[in-house]
């Protein structure tokens, strides 16, 4: 993914206001069709960037100047080329008009359905996993959430019980039908986050951990990419290109609070990112409306204003005994707050053209 070509060295500075296309190759085009559109890309004083994927390669051009695209579109192997305004391409709507809807087995985000995610901060116990598991599923959750491997602010907090955390998770998720999504905060997880989770979770600390980008780029397990305590929007998807760039198009993001001036909450939940981010980009919205609050009492206020705003998930703090966790107890629900609020999503999501939690179990009250 290097830049190759003049401007390379210029292209910081130029980022901004330069010309960005990119050109998608077709998933059949052999290596000698690659390197002919490279070569005339670089021909025309034009930078590079390759990014090979599972099945195609994608190049990302980038220079001072305008290029017409049908030069590079008569290539061979080519598929498409579009040009692109924005720093962050394939992440663009301008690059894929239509929303990303990323599978997991049954599971669909970023489609008419609302999905759900809750469980605990951290995955303390068997009993407790087991317990919190139940009591989401039983509301309506379709994912499992859970830290085996915490970010806290002081090395004398509780860090996670790494994988039998992570091993809590799975058997819980299996037993009541739920998928699993556990934080990845180092390059040295990834191998064994990836054998029990179906879903990497990238904490609002990482989300400048290039390095951990770039790695999950290569995975093929969806990525949801939290935003950064003090990241600016166009930050957040400058983040998000990294793990597409990769070849990894399963990335949706978390909206999760930001560093504001104020303090009555914990953080202050930018519920218009939302709407921001649908128009930017194609990507799944999911809103953390446990971390945006901080507090359990308004966790249930942020969630409604999330999906009456637009976001195609959320994800939630749950546990089965909030006041005696090791971590994020004071803004874990009670399962019955939990259950309470979704029956109310219920009514507000139909509202918007969405459902929500379509098939409860039939242990349902
Ligand atoms: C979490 O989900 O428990 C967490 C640590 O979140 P964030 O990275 O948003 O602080
Ligand atoms: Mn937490």
């Amino acid at each position: 993914m290097n830049p190759v070509g003049p401007n390379a060295a210029r292209r910081t500075a130029t980022r901004h206001k330069g010309h960005v296309m990119v050109v998608v190759m077709q998933e059949r085009a052999s290596e000698a069709q690659i390197d002919a559109v490279i070569a005339k890309i670089v021909g025309l004083g034009m930078d590079v960037h390759r990014s090979s994927g599972a099945t195609r390669t994608v190049l990302g051009v980038v220079g001072a100047h305008k290029v017409d695209p049908d030069l590079l579109r008569i290539l061979d192997g080519v598929k498409d080329v579009v040009r692109i305004s924005e720093p962050f391409k394939l992440a663009s709507r301008t690059f894929k008009q239509s929303d990303t809807v990323i599978s997991i087995g049954d599971v669909k985000i970023g489609g008419d359905e609302v999905i759900v995610m809750a469980g605990p901060c951290s995955a303390e116990n068997p009993a407790q996993v087991d317990a919190t598991a139940a009591a989401v599923k039983r509301a309506g959750a379709k994912i499992l959430r859970g830290g085996a491997f915490k970010p806290r602010s002081s090395p004398y907090s509780f860090q996670g019980h790494g994988e039998a955390g992570l091993q809590m998770l799975r058997e819980s998720g299996d037993k009541y039908g739920l998928k699993v999504i556990s934080e990845v905060m180092d390059v040295s997880q990834i191998e064994l986050i990836g054998r029990y989770c179906d879903i990497y979770q990238v904490g609002a600390r990482n989300m400048q951990n290039f390095t951990l980008l770039r790695e999950l780029g290569k995975t093929r397990k969806p990525v949801m990419l939290k935003r950064g305590l003090s990241s600016t929007i166009e930050e957040w998807l400058m983040s998000a290109e990294y793990i597409l760039s990769g070849g990894n198009s399963d990335v949706m993001l978390c909206e999760r609070g930001i560093r504001t001036f104020e303090t009555a909450t914990r953080n202050t939940f930018d519920v218009s990112a939302i709407p921001v981010v649908k128009k930017l980009s194609h990507l799944p919205v999911i809103a953390d409306p446990s971390h945006g609050a901080g507090r359990r009492d308004m966790v249930a206020p942020m969630a409604r204003a999330a999906v009456a705003a637009g976001a195609d998930g959320l994800i939630i703090e749950v546990h089965n005994d909030p006041d005696r966790a090791l971590s994020d107890g004071a803004q874990s629900m009670f399962p019955e707050q939990f259950d309470r609020l979704l029956s109310e999503l219920r009514i507000i999501a139909p509202a918007i053209g969405r459902s929500i939690c379509l098939d409860p179990p039939a242990t349902r009250r």
